[in-house]
């Protein structure tokens, strides 16, 4: 056993269960908690009724670079900086407050989920060590995750620019429905 304390288990095993219902890795889930892999495998197969996914977690910044996961990502991130600034909110439970906004926003859009909580997690650790910033697109004034090296004076962001394989009708429609949803967001701060 690695945990004495019996509640801080039970909280524990709460946190996991909240984290697996919203997609969470098993990466994630033995970095956020200090339960065994053992019981985070019993616990997953309990609440999801199959294994969880093998293999890495995405260790590069360049999926959050892509057309329709960098609208995603900063969608959430937009989010996750409005609580950050006016909520006492930290870490985890941020995460999650952030990403529950960031799902309900696309159900409401009627879009897919293209960002995970994995993702979004594994994206704030990379904010965290610089490795993104936000930049503000000089068409729009949305702020977009980019990489922390890549000047940002003359960014246009992905909606601005759509690319003309993005140019289809569902994904003009998703585009907008996020960057509102976006702009909400902000004006709401
Ligand atoms: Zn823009």
């Amino acid at each position: 056993m690695r945990n004495k304390s019996v509640i801080l288990e039970a909280r524990d095993i709460r946190l996991a269960i909240e984290l697996i219902e919203l997609g969470a890795r098993l990466q994630l889930l033995e970095a956020e908690t200090n339960l065994s892999r053992e019981r985070l495998l019993k616990l997953y197969k309990e609440v999801r009724g199959e294994s969880p996914p093998k293999g890495m977690l995405p260790f590069s910044t360049d999926w959050f670079m892509t057309w329709q996961p960098n609208i995603h990502a900063s969608l959430f991130m937009a989010y996750f900086r409005f609580m950050q600034t006016h909520t006492q909110l930290k870490g985890l439970e941020l995460i999650i407050k952030a990403y529950r906004m960031y799902l309900e926003q696309i159900k409401r859009g009627g879009m897919d989920t293209v960002l995970s909580l994995t993702r979004a997690w594994t994206m704030v650790r990379f904010f965290d060590a610089k490795m993104l910033q936000m930049a503000n697109c000089k068409e729009c004034g949305g702020e977009f995750v980019a990489h922390a090296y890549d000047p940002t004076k003359g960014y246009v962001c992905g909606l601005c620019h759509m690319p003309a394989r993005a140019g289809k009708t569902r994904k003009a429609a998703e585009a907008a429905a996020a960057n509102a949803s976006q702009r909400d967001a902000v004006a709401a701060a």
